[in-house]
């Protein structure tokens, strides 16, 4: 059976650059990934990043520091987030963007800044590459490449890891599966970089109180690599922590899949609502113009079904600046012509049997905003962007879901990023990076600028880079 000091199973965003720096070490690493190519979720991912420090804040005038940037999120996810890892990842994240930079980071002029897609951190330091993941990907893999070339290094793909075996509580290998069958090899260290769950419906519902997954994923996130390491007795974190994006229209009348560039324009900063967003039984439950994303997200959290109907009328489309600006003008007469989920009415009671609102409570919140609006009254939600009326014909209205870009439950992980069982002691040998760890654990419960995406690369980096250290100085070649 093949010996390596490490085997790092996923090469996307966190594995690559663990695998990179576990190279230079001298060490002998494999990489495993299931796909017949790398990337894993940056081929999707918008690419965001954030990190305090860098030298291309220090060259607009920005003072900051990882302590702003820890204050900063705690006070957007009120504490919930794990303040040991953040501490390990956060004074790296600076210098992660400046080794993005110096290997050919191709960054958009526009950064750093303060975006508003998430809840707005109070400094300038957001970045992202011109083509969003994909510059990520495009400075990352030449060094992945490159790694993978040297003698002490090995990439197999589309073998995916299926199970861990342990000896005396340690791990002692892994088991494979492969273009040529099923394969063991014999390792002291195992890298679980293979990403989140937000392709696998049933652990999703598992892991979130059994809600339904509208999912923006890459399939290859399937959590395969927690249930695999669960099996070989490791605690999991974070099930208690989900929050929605808000929010997205499947690609498809009746799938669950979401592609980022249909998403919806609800962000107040880019484009104020001229639409009601209803709950499935017609009622109000949030201020549409709310400023903070976090108060949407959550008011989103607490609906029974994490859905709602964006509700206008044909004036509103007329005027307004484009509710789904990714669309094309065929996709929408398509869908208007076609789809359940977007709906045309000449008059309340039929748009509430369409879409099954209930006509009365349909009425009402169409009635208390339209009295807001022209000045008899204050909105219930307390809504100040009153464009116009909404009373048709035609009526309008199309269906949105709470959606998952990142899970928020993973491996529960001691401050070394070692595994560890249920009873808190750690599970020898084994170790998790990236989304595998949970989105919670380092963004809580909530969506922080840049903290999926640095972290994996920062902590991947880290990781890589102390575990060959580590097996070099055990077993010197
Ligand atoms: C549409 C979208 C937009 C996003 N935008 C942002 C953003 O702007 N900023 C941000 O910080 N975060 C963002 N995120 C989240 C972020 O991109 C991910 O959390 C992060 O990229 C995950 O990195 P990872 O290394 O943990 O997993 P991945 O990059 O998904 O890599 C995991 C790899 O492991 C492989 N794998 C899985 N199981 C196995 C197995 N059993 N054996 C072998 N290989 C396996 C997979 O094939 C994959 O290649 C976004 C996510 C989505 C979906």
């Amino acid at each position: 059976m093949e010996r390596y000091d490490i085997v790092v199973v996923g090469a996307g965003t966190a594995g690559m650059p663990c695998a990179i720096e576990a190279v230079k070490t001298g060490a002998r690493v494999l990489v495993v990934e299931a796909e017949p190519r790398v990337g894993g979720t940056l081929h999707v991912s918008l690419g965001q990043l954030s990190g305090a420090g860098s030298a291309l804040q220090a060259s607009r005038g920005i003072k900051d520091d990882a302590a702003a940037h820890m204050a900063d999120i705690e006070r957007i996810n009120r504490g919930t987030g794990r303040r040991d890892i953040l501490a390990l990842t956060l004074p790296r994240q600076g210098a992660t963007i400046d080794w993005l930079m110096e290997n050919g980071f191709d960054m958009d002029p526009a950064c750093p800044t303060v975006l508003h897609l998430h809840e707005a951190y109070r400094e300038a330091r957001t970045y992202w590459g011109v083509d969003g993941g994909l510059s990520v990907l495009a400075t990352v893999a030449p060094l992945f490449g490159a790694a993978m070339a040297e003698p002490n290094a090995e990439l197999r793909l589309a073998t995916r890891a299926t199970g861990l075996t342990l000896s005396d509580g340690a791990v002692s290998g892994l088991t494979l599966a492969g273009p040529d069958g099923e394969s063991s090899v014999a390792t002291g260290a195992v890298i679980l970089a293979t990403g989140g769950y937000g392709s696998n419906a049933a652990l999703f519902a598992r892991l979130t109180g059994g809600r339904a997954l509208f999912t923006a994923a890459m399939p290859g996130s399937d959590g395969s690599g927690i249930e695999l390491a669960e099996a070989a007795g490791a605690a999991l974190r974070g099930q208690d922590l989900f929050l929605p994006t808000y929010a997205g229209v499947p690609q498809q009348d009746g799938d669950t899949r979401i592609v980022w560039r249909q998403m919806p324009s609800l962000t107040p900063q880019v484009r104020q609502p001229w639409e009601l967003h209803l709950a499935s039984d017609g009622s109000r439950f949030v201020r549409e113009d709310d400023p903070s994303v976090d108060n949407r997200e959550h008011a989103l959290n607490a609906t029974a079904d994490m859905a709602f109907w964006c509700v206008f009328d044909d004036a509103v489309l007329a005027e307004a600046p484009p509710l789904l600006p990714g669309w094309t003008e065929a996709e929408l007469a398509e869908a208007w012509a076609t789809r359940s989920d977007f709906v045309t009415a000449p008059d309340i009671a039929t748009l509430a049997a369409r879409t099954g609102m209930n006509p009365e409570v349909l009425g009402r919140s169409l009635c208390h905003y339209n009295r807001a609006v022209e000045g008899a009254g204050d909105d219930p939600m307390g809504r100040a962007h009153l464009p116009r009326a909404i009373r048709g014909p035609a009526l309008r209205a199309i269906r949105m879901r709470g959606m998952v870009l990142k899970t928020p439950a993973g491996l529960d992980v001691d401050d070394t990023l070692t595994v560890r069982r249920p009873d808190g002691t750690p599970i020898r040998g084994l170790h998790a990076v990236g989304e595998a760890i949970g989105g919670s654990t380092l963004s809580g419960r909530g969506f922080i600028s840049g903290m999926s995406v640095t972290p994996a690369l920062t902590l991947g980096r880290w990781l890589g880079r102390r575990l060959g250290t580590d097996a070099m100085e055990t077993c010197p070649r």
